[in-house]
C-alpha cells in the first residue's frame, strides 16, 4: 500500500509539471502577442536581458512551480551551482526571518521591505535568472513601459522618480488563464489551490531540502477562513 502511494504522488508531480511546462509555453505566446498590440499602441517594454533591478519582489508561486524549477535545475546543473543557491536561499531565509520582521514589525509594508531592503532573489546569478526557461508565471509576465532606472531602490544613486515604474498590467490579465490552468490541475489533484502558494526561495529551500519546513516561521500571505 506505501508503495502505491509513493507512486500515485510521483505521478501527480509528474502532471504537475507537465501542466505548468505546458502553461508556461502558453503564457509566453499570449505575452509576445500582448506585447505586440501594446507596441502598436505607443506602449513599449523597456524590459531586456541583464535588467534585474525587480527581481527582489515577493514572488509566490505555486507548489507545482517550484517543483517545475527544481527538476530542470537537477537536470541542468552540477552540483556545485546547486549548492551555491542552496547558501543563496539559506541566506535569504535568514534575512526575511530578521531584517525583513524587523522592518515589517516597525510598520513598513511587506512589499516595500522587498523591494527596498531586500537581497535579490536567491535564483539570480550576477545579473541574470539562473532559472530563466522555468522562470514562474509571476516573473514571465511582469513587463514595465518605464525606464528601467525607475525600477532601481529608492537608495540607489541611479534611481530615476519621474517618470515612475509603470507596469504593463495588462500582460498578466491576458496570461490568467494559463495560470488557471495550473490552478484547476492543482484542484483536481484534491488540494487546496491557496494553501499550495509561497514564496519561491520558501518552495526552493523546502524542494531542494535545504529545510523541511521554511515557511513555519514566515508570516503567511494567505490566511483560510
Ligand atoms: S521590470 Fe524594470 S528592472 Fe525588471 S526587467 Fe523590466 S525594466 Fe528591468
Ligand atoms: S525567478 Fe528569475 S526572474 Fe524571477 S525574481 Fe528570481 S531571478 Fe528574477
Amino acid at each position: 500500500m506505501a508503495k502505491q502511494d509513493a507512486d500515485r504522488a510521483r505521478a501527480m508531480v509528474r502532471d504537475r509539471i507537465k501542466v505548468v511546462h505546458t502553461a508556461l509555453a502558453g503564457c509566453d505566446v499570449l505575452v509576445e502577442r500582448e506585447l505586440e498590440v501594446l507596441a502598436s499602441r505607443g506602449e513599449v517594454a523597456t524590459c531586456s536581458k541583464g535588467c534585474a533591478h525587480c527581481c527582489r519582489q515577493e514572488i509566490y508561486v505555486t507548489r507545482a512551480e517550484g517543483e517545475a524549477v527544481v527538476e530542470w535545475i537537477t537536470k541542468q546543473w552540477q552540483p556545485a551551482q546547486i549548492e551555491a543557491l542552496e547558501e543563496r536561499l539559506r541566506s535569504w531565509l535568514a534575512w526575511y526571518r530578521t531584517e525583513h520582521k524587523q522592518l515589517t514589525d516597525g510598520g513598513i509594508d511587506r512589499q516595500v521591505a522587498f523591494y527596498e531592503h531586500g537581497p535579490h532573489c536567491p535564483a539570480l546569478e550576477g545579473d541574470a535568472c539562473s532559472i530563466y526557461p522555468v522562470r514562474p508565471m509571476t516573473c514571465r509576465t511582469h513587463f514595465v513601459s518605464s525606464p528601467p532606472d525607475a525600477c532601481r531602490q529608492d537608495s540607489d544613486p541611479k534611481f530615476v522618480r519621474d517618470p515612475i515604474a509603470t507596469p504593463l498590467i495588462s500582460i498578466p490579465r491576458v496570461t490568467q488563464p494559463e495560470s488557471l490552468r495550473i490552478r484547476s490541475l492543482i484542484e483536481q489533484q484534491g488540494a487546496d489551490f491557496l494553501a499550495t502558494v509561497h514564496l519561491l526561495p520558501e518552495w526552493l529551500a523546502h524542494l531542494l531540502r535545504v529545510e523541511q519546513q521554511p515557511w513555519l516561521t514566515a508570516e503567511p500571505l494567505f490566511r483560510r477562513t
